[in-house]
């Protein structure tokens, strides 16, 4: 083979959802390896709603994206020619592979897949949704064993691990998402002791009815009018976990300011944001544990994966109407 095929921004879609014309299927020559490198085969792209902001340039924490670069995102690929004798050919990784049907790399930012579990958990469970959860409940939200918690996006990749690991340390739980179907799978499957469908009406009277003392913790994933019900139920000593705001994403405008926001005075309560990539340092540790709840069976993980590269841009899409089931993933 002498080209493939990669997806580079053609616009960014700033105050609007993201449309397919946002990118461009190109066919480019094949990179050959150096000595030292790999040439990578992608098998698998993860999807996340932060890939929007990036898009737009919203965030000052990743490089921002000039049009004609290659789509930036996660994914899982295997060495199929090799330089380098610490990466040979068959080997999994997981990393920053962007929208490219090939790459070249010499093993740097690339993570072995976990042998314990599917490589698509690299994507998942193990991967930054994962972690993402990890690092918010335990180092932010901090849960005491007793406490009542609430999930905003609780029935997607990171709100539905955060929920799970609450139970694990002994925390009630209650999660929030769109639609019967996603409900029944958070009380049926993931556990959680409530689940409230914010389509279903008054959010705020729903989250009164199922915490009528009030919740210690605040994990939210959604923000706009579902973090303000939230915040209007809060406990004296709340944790409020500020870990992202996809009703926002759409419009690319700023969230609308929460009216609740003076219960935070009111309550004693601590409110704070983080970015998962700070933490790279523990993520082998997290990973560990993960796999351990997985493997041990107190961990349920779900992947709603899609088929074929050229679906790339749709497939991203699919967040932002909630018709993900789980970690979105793509399958090349
Ligand atoms: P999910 O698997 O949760 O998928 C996104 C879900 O968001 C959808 O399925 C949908 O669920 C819900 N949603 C979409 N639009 C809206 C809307 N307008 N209002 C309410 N809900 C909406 O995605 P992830 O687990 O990958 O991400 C969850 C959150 O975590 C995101 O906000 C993301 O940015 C954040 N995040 C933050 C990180 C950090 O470092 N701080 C790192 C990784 C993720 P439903 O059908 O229930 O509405």
């Amino acid at each position: 083979m002498t080209s493939m095929r990669q997806f580079h921004l053609a616009a960014h879609p700033r105050g609007r959802a993201i449309s397919p014309t946002d990118f461009s299927l190109v066919e480019v020559p094949m990179p050959v390896p150096a000595p030292g490198e790999v040439l990578l085969k992608l098998r698998w792209l993860g999807f996340d709603p932060a890939q929007k902001g990036w898009m737009e340039n919203f965030a000052d924490y990743v490089a921002p994206m000039a049009i004609g670069d290659v789509m930036r995102g996660s994914g899982i690929a295997e060495v199929v020619e090799s330089r380098n004798p610490a990466l040979p050919v068959g080997t999994l990784v997981e990393g920053m592979t962007g929208w490219t049907e090939y790459l070249l790399s010499d093993g740097a930012g690339m993570v072995p897949v976990e042998p314990r579990l599917p490589p698509v958990a690299m994507l998942s469970v193990l991967g930054l949704t994962g972690l993402t959860a990890w690092h918010g409940l335990f180092e932010v939200g901090k849960p005491i064993a007793g406490d009542t918690i609430v999930v905003s996006g609780a029935a997607g990749a990171t709100g539905s691990v955060v929920g799970q690991l609450a139970r694990v340390a002994g925390c009630r739980t209650i999660g929030i998402a769109g639609g019967a179907d996603k409900c029944r799978w958070l009380t049926d499957v993931a556990g959680f002791d409530i689940a409230i469908d914010y389509k279903a009406g008054d959010l705020k009277a729903q989250l009164q009815a199922a915490a009528p003392a009030g919740v210690d913790i605040v994990y939210d994933n959604v923000g706009g009018p579902t973090l303000d019900a939230m915040l209007g139920v809060i406990a004296t000593g709340a944790r409020i976990v500020v870990c992202g705001a996809i009703s926002r994403y759409e419009s690319g405008g700023r969230p609308v300011g929460p009216g609740n926001y003076f219960n935070v005075v009111l309550r004693r309560a601590r409110m704070e944001g983080f970015i998962i990539l700070d933490h790279a340092a523990r993520f082998p540790a997290m990973r560990r544990r993960l796999a351990d709840l997985v493997e041990s069976g107190r961990l349920a993980w779900q992947v709603d994966e899609q088929h074929g590269f050229e679906n790339a841009p749709q497939t991203l899409m699919r967040l932002f109407d909630g018709r993900n089931r789980g970690k979105q993933v793509l399958r090349i």
